[in-house]
């Protein structure tokens, strides 16, 4: 299974801190009801697209010794199964429902520049979201004065931080952001809403 990883920094300040096992290893298992531990266990690549950056990232898997079933770390910037970084989603979404950019104008301007195709892809899917996520969004933030949902939901977004909501979403409603089915999206854990747990 998937669980969040509670980080708050860079990229490149997100690769340094997984290569130690101890920083953010889990101390029992989510999916089984052993309270030690987790064993490190290698780690797996995926790709990313970032504002900054294109390329790849580890992501650091644990094993359960009891139930021998993994769980891996997803950071809070990556959005399972989409390639580009939940702060391009961001930036896209914005400059194209909020700052009314044409769909192809806003894939041209995307860092980095996109399929207008791609951005269509998460259009659909944030318009089919924006209620609920008003909706859910309510418990961090006043909703917003807006025309339509779409709207409220990015002021609020905007107000709430982007990871800030898509920790909150998955710990909470446990609905995809962007719309993915419930069985798609990975399981939150309740310590991904501490604040404590994320390192400074
Ligand atoms: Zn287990």
């Amino acid at each position: 299974m998937q669980i969040l990883h509670p980080f708050a920094g860079s990229i490149q300040q997100y690769s340094e801190a997984i290569s130690d096992p101890d920083l953010h290893r889990p101390d029992h298992c989510p999916q089984c009801a052993a309270q030690r531990p987790l064993t490190a266990h290698g780690f797996y690549t995926r790709t990313l697209t970032d504002v900054a950056s294109g390329g790849v990232i580890r992501v650091r898997r644990y094993l359960c010794q009891a139930c021998q079933r993994t769980v891996s770390l997803l950071p809070e910037f990556v959005l399972p199964y989409l390639r580009s970084s939940l702060a391009v989603i961001a930036l896209f979404l914005i400059a194209l429902l909020f700052r009314g950019q044409t769909l192809q104008s806003a894939a041209a301007s995307a860092p980095p520049p996109m399929p207008y195709q791609r951005g269509q892809f998460w259009v659909r899917r944030f318009r089919a979201q924006a209620e609920a996520l008003c909706a859910a969004l309510a418990a961090l933030t006043q909703p917003a004065p807006a025309r339509d949902f779409v709207h409220r939901a990015l002021a609020m977004l905007e107000s709430t931080g982007w990871i800030a909501a898509h920790r909150f979403l998955f710990a909470g409603v446990r609905c995809h952001l962007l719309g993915w089915p419930r069985g798609l999206a990975p399981d939150g854990r309740r310590a991904a809403l501490s604040t404590a747990a994320a390192p400074a």
